[in-house]
């Protein structure tokens, strides 16, 4: 079929830089070009939908076909008068969602600016930063059913998102290819500055009565000065979630390492920032062959550059093991490996 790409290598598909083959490829721009790859796609030959491939590892070849969502557009599809409704193809780049948004002075996403990848993988992991996650501004999304080829509405209510959680990721777990996101921006934006290095940058900027497009300024600043960027050094950003773990624990672990953070979370728990946990096992600008650990954040593994995806995975096992073994804390992986 017309599309359809035989032996394509993944390589400038993934932000990790992996050098790995996908048996089919083919990219779609719109829902009917999706539903005529998948009636020409056995069920069981559709390996997976891919969007920016910021958030995946592959360490092995891709049997089956990989389907690239490059469905575009944004649009104002309703308005009151507190909020707009924007709804975007989910092969949006998000940021570009983000600026759009930032431009036209409704708030909401400025504080998610440049996290890579696209629209409608954002849902997937409920992507958050600097205090705010999708699932305060996702109004609903659009999927199509992979079983019966259906294009469903799901509120935010049914995406269940959860922290770096969702429906999809769970039972929804491969059943959906998402197709467009709606959100709810504020035409009165108000502006949140309270989390991690925001409001340092924003003073540093000299800006004491900051817009959206100050704070997404900030944020874009303290990103870029902190992070890999993956179009020079292979990454996915962070590798692990931040382990929530039970106020007793941490006042137990607190006796042997008084300095250990913790930030409040639900239900008498505690939400411990998983690269202090790697720094203080040693972890820190690590480096096995082409394989690391970035030197200014010990949660963003590294490809430098030729470096095998099995390569990053054991690295990511080792790290896994020292913290379980100094902590008793068990670090799980928020990157999908294939
Ligand atoms: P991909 O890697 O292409 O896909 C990820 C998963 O979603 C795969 O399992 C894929 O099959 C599935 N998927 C993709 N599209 C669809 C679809 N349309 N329908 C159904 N399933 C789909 N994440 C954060 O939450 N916060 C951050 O601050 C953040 N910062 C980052 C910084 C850097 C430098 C990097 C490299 C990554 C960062 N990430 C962050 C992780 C990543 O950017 C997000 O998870 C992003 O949403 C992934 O989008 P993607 O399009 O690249 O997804
Ligand atoms: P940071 O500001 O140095 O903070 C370290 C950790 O402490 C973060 O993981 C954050 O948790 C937590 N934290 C900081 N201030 C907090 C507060 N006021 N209340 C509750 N928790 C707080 O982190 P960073 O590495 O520079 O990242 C900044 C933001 O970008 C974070 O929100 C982070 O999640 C996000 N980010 C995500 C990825 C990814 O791939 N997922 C990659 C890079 C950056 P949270 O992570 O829960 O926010």
């Amino acid at each position: 079929m017309e599309g359809i790409v035989r032996n394509q290598s993944l390589r400038q598909l993934n932000t990790f830089g992996i050098d790995v083959a996908a048996a089919g490829y083919a990219p779609f721009t719109n829902v009917a070009g999706l539903l005529q790859l998948l009636e020409h796609i056995p069920p069981s030959q559709l390996a997976m939908v891919l969007g920016g491939g910021s958030n995946i590892l592959f360490t092995r070849p891709v049997e089956g076909y990989v389907l690239h969502n490059r469905i575009e557009g944004i649009e104002v599809v309703a308005q009151d008068d507190a909020c707009v409704y924007v709804r975007a193809g989910a092969g949006v780049v998000w940021h570009h969602l983000v600026a759009y948004a930032v431009q036209q002075g409704w708030g909401g996403l400025e504080n998610l600016s440049l996290i890579p990848g696209s629209v409608g993988a954002a849902p997937i992991q409920n992507i958050g930063a600097y205090g705010v996650e999708l699932k305060d501004v996702l109004h609903s999304l659009e999927a199509l059913e992979i079983a019966t080829g259906q294009v469903k509405t799901f509120t935010a209510a049914a995406c269940a998102f959860g922290y770096r959680n969702s429906y999809f990721k769970q039972a929804g777990k491969n059943k959906y290819i998402i197709t467009s996101v709606t959100c709810k921006l504020q035409k009165q934006p108000r502006i949140n500055t309270s989390y991690g290095a925001i409001a340092q940058e924003l003073q540093a900027m000299g800006l004491a009565q900051p817009t959206i497009a100050d704070v997404s300024q900030a944020v874009i600043r303290i990103r870029q000065s902190k992070l890999p960027d993956p179009a020079v050094t292979g990454n996915a950003g962070s590798f692990f979630k931040n382990p929530v773990i039970p106020l007793h624990k941490m006042e137990q672990l607190r006796q042997q390492h008084p300095t250990l953070p913790g930030y409040p979370d639900a239900h008498e728990k505690i939400k411990v920032p998983a690269a202090w946990l790697i720094e203080q096992c040693g972890w820190k600008g690590y480096r096995r062959g082409d394989a690391g650990v970035h030197p200014k954040q010990a949660l963003v593994l590294v490809n430098y550059a030729h470096a095998t995806g099995q390569e990053i995975l054991q690295l990511s096992q080792d790290i896994a093991d020292s913290v379980l073994q100094k902590f008793g804390i068990a670090l799980e992986r928020e990157v999908n490996v294939w």
